[in-house]
């Protein structure tokens, strides 16, 4: 089984407005749409499309519960998230245009998770993680989460020995690095917070973390992404596509990265496979769809480079 923990969930309101957003005006809404938001259940999402067995875990708000189901029901998305009492999931609002000048986000910070929420999490991951199990923990925390109880949370899956996957950032990304996880995927700013306070070049740091953590990757947007396996670094290019909206493209990486892993496939394959379907991501409007097909037909655009000092070109 994979299971997903998003500590800190979101409802994405997307709001279409008439013409062009300005302030100081009442600028009427046309069309709103729900959607899934907080990384951990957008993975979740993606493992759902391949068809990997998988639950989320996490904690979500009882005041908007229903909406926070339906939106899960209406993804298939098998779940067992903690409801904390009077609390409300939070809203990410997403404000769009008819101009092409890109989108207004607005994003809440979430409820405070109570220690009675923070200790069945863990009761449930002492009772139900093997060792067999992928535990992928991802997104923000809630504002008054510590970095203790996330440690907490780590050290009950890895006395499980199960692979633990994690795409966070900032103290908690810090925090988990040499706490003997599996797979690490900060994007190029998020990787900056391991940087400081020393003189390493980036890639001697993937190199440094690659020797703790069995997949290192660092996505560098359309830069395309470095993956550290195994005393080797690759550098992946990302195909040109057009790009709508590239929020969500980390997520579907992930998801898609999991996926192929667990699929058995070969490290190529699942770098080609986690690249392509996060570039078809980016061409799509939303932060969650994405077409495997379109993936695939990006391939043969999709350059692995093995670094080192005679760098060659894979594939
Ligand atoms: P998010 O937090 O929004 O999920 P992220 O910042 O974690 O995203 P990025 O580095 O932006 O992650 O993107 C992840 C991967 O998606 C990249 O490594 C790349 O393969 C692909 N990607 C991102 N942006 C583009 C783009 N404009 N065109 C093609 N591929 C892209
Ligand atoms: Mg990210």
């Amino acid at each position: 089984m994979i299971y997903t923990i998003t500590l800190n969930p979101a409802i994405d309101r997307l709001i279409k407005i008439k013409g062009t957003l300005t302030k100081k005006l009442t600028n009427r809404v046309q069309n709103v749409e729900y959607d899934l938001g907080g990384k951990g259940l957008h993975v979740s999402n993606v493992l759902t499309k391949f068809n990997i067995e998988n639950e989320a875990l996490g904690y979500i708000g009882e005041v908007n519960q229903q909406l926070m189901g339906n939106i899960l029901a209406k993804k298939s998305i098998r779940h067992h998230l903690l409801v904390e009492d009077g609390a409300s999931t939070r809203e990410c609002m997403v404000v769009m245009d008819d101009t092409n000048a890109g989108s207004l986000m607005i994003t809440e910070n979430g409820f405070h998770v109570s220690e009675k929420s923070h200790y069945k999490l863990i009761d449930f991951l002492n009772q139900f993680v093997t060792k067999k199990d992928i535990v992928v923990i991802a997104g923000s925390m809630p504002p008054n989460y510590t970095i203790a109880q996330l440690q907490e949370i780590i050290n009950t899956i890895k006395s499980k020995n199960s692979f633990i996957a994690c795409d966070l950032s900032g103290e908690a990304l810090a925090a988990v690095v040499d706490m003997g996880i599996n797979f690490i995927k900060p994007n190029q700013y998020e990787v900056q917070v391991l940087l400081r306070d020393t003189n390493t070049t980036l890639i001697q740091k993937i190199e440094e973390l690659a020797r703790l953590i069995d997949y290192v990757v660092v996505s560098l947007g359309k830069g395309g992404s470095y993956v550290a396996h195994k005393n080797a670094i690759y550098h992946v290019s990302s195909p040109s596509v057009q790009e709508q909206n590239d929020t969500g493209a980390g997520d579907v990486f992930v998801g898609t990265f999991i996926a192929q892993l667990v699929k058995g496939k070969d490290l190529q394959t699942i770098m080609k496979y986690a690249t392509g379907c996060a570039a078809s991501k980016v061409t799509k409007h939303n932060s969650t769809d994405f077409d495997v097909k379109e993936a695939e037909s990006y391939f043969d655009r999709i350059s692995i480079k093995k670094l080192g000092s005679d760098d060659y070109v894979v594939s």
